[in-house]
């Protein structure tokens, strides 16, 4: 299998711009034999890597990425780790199912915890929680929705009204939110980069080291880079929707792009919008087609929303700018008062779908596996099951594996192209002209 598209994210992610810059990359020159190959380098491969060395201390693991870690979808997020099944998750009405999504996600929020204490990551990580806010009588309705689903599922919660609201999102913009405590929020671009640099000592990250090529010969996986080649008895994908492009799941994956604004630091002055402690937060929208809004631990205000369908998992400067225009707006609509405040940087990141809300884990070729098509909530989920990987493909048996299993299945298999586009395009555009008042 040849590959057509590598990853080419560009530089605007706010994130890593707040980052110092990494030591150089180390890039794979060589041809070199390895027991495992892990693609990708975001939460699902670098669990899935730290895994599989940790099972076989005596075993070499190659883990190539294309990008610099942080670079990629999983540094551009807006850094929450939901501890809760997350939108369809949450809609469904298999109660068992929600159980075992809440017990996986808490069992990320765990280890990657666990993580950041171990070796002193510097990614703003904290147990905040989470708001989830609601506009209009849109937002209203979905909120009274998601009570009703918390109340079923007995999970503990807190309503908020407007006026309670307002010292601690800094805005009277929101009608009513639901706070719930154990979804933690950090800096996904310096957590990322800190799973990078603990990694066991018998993983080798190879980075600016594109697949460009994979092919299985003589019972080995052999994924040819630009300026050397990886031969290795296992593989395990955590390239996520780039996984088509080496011929996994191909026509099963919705490949989108959502995108995330970022002021500069507010000064004291600024920051006395926010009047209540902890003067951070993290609020999801209560109608996923929405605003996401994050006030960071370093004062930093980030706005998310707005998805677009991107097939070669590209955008461009254009739609770009259409997007931050569309984030000010929002942006002013919460913040009048800081009007004179700039973004510092808008960034996009590509994310999977599929038709039917279902994620992937499990075999997909001979001593092949993958983990991916998160949904675009592939932090926790990212973070589970590319740890799960590992043990699934050493032959580990455990309660969370088979939990994972019996939550992950098999994406819908798209309609071709232009039916595809057409329809996909026109759900998003419905979908946001329906939610214009929780932008
Ligand atoms: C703006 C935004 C906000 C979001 N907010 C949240 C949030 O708050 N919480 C949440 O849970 N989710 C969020 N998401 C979604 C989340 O970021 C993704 O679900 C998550 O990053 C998936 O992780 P992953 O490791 O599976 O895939 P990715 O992060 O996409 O990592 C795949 C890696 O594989 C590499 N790769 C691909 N092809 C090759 C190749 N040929 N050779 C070598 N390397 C390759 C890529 O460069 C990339 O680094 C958000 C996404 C965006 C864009």
């Amino acid at each position: 299998m040849t590959r057509s598209i590598i990853p080419q994210d560009d530089k605007c992610n706010g994130w890593y711009q707040l980052l110092s810059d990494p030591a150089p990359p180390n890039r794979l020159n060589t041809h070199t034999d390895a027991d495992w190959l892990v693609i990708g380098a975001g939460f699902t491969g670098l669990a899935a890597a730290r895994r599989a060395a940790e099972l076989r201390p005596g075993e070499r693991v190659v883990l190539l990425e294309a990008l610099r870690v942080g670079q990629g979808t999983s540094g551009r997020n807006t850094g929450f780790v939901i501890d809760l099944p997350h939108k369809h998750d949450l809609e469904g009405d298999d109660l068992a199912r929600k159980q075992k999504l809440l017990s996986l996600n808490r069992a990320a929020v765990d280890d990657l915890a666990t993580l950041v204490e171990r070796h002193g990551i510097d990614c703003g990580w904290s147990l905040a929680g989470k708001y989830q806010g609601a506009v209009g009588e849109r937002g209203l309705k979905y909120l009274a929705q998601y009570e009703r689903l918390l109340k079923d599922f007995d999970y503990p919660y807190r309503r908020l009204e407007r006026n309670a609201l307002g010292p601690i999102l800094g805005t009277r913009h929101y009608a009513a939110a639901i706070y719930t405590a154990n979804t933690a929020l950090m800096q996904p671009a310096a957590l990322v980069r800190g799973l990078g640099e603990s990694l066991p000592s018998n993983v080798e990250l190879y980075e600016h080291t594109p697949v460009v090529g994979l092919t299985r010969r003589g019972g080995k996986w052999c994924a040819t880079t630009p300026e050397g080649e990886v031969k290795a008895t296992n593989l395990l994908l955590g390239s996520n929707i780039y996984a088509q492009e080496f011929g996994f799941l191909k026509h099963r994956v919705l490949p989108v792009m959502t995108f995330a604004s970022m002021t500069r630091a507010l000064t004291d002055d600024e920051m006395a919008l926010f009047s209540a402690a902890p003067q951070h937060f993290g609020l999801t929208p209560a109608d996923h087609a929405g605003t996401t809004v994050r006030l960071t631990p370093d004062r930093h205000l980030i706005i998310r929303n707005q998805y677009r369908y991107v097939p070669k998992y590209h955008d461009n400067l254009a739609k770009r700018m259409r997007v931050r225009q569309g984030h000010r707006d929002s942006f002013l609509a919460r913040y009048p008062s800081l009007e004179h405040v700039p973004f510092m940087a808008t960034w996009g990141g590509a994310c999977g779908l599929s038709r039917n809300f279902t994620p992937f884990f499990g075999k997909v070729d001979d001593n092949a596996w993958m983990s991916g098509v998160h949904q675009c909530v592939g932090v926790a989920r990212g973070t589970i099951s590319g740890k799960l990987l590992a043990e699934l493909a050493t032959g580990q048996d455990s309660r969370q594996l088979t939990d994972m299993l019996a939550v992950s299945g098999r994406p819908a298999l798209n309609p071709p192209e232009p039916i595809l586009k057409i329809g996909v395009k026109t759900r998003m555009m419905c979908a946001a002209r329906a939610s214009r008042s929780e932008l």
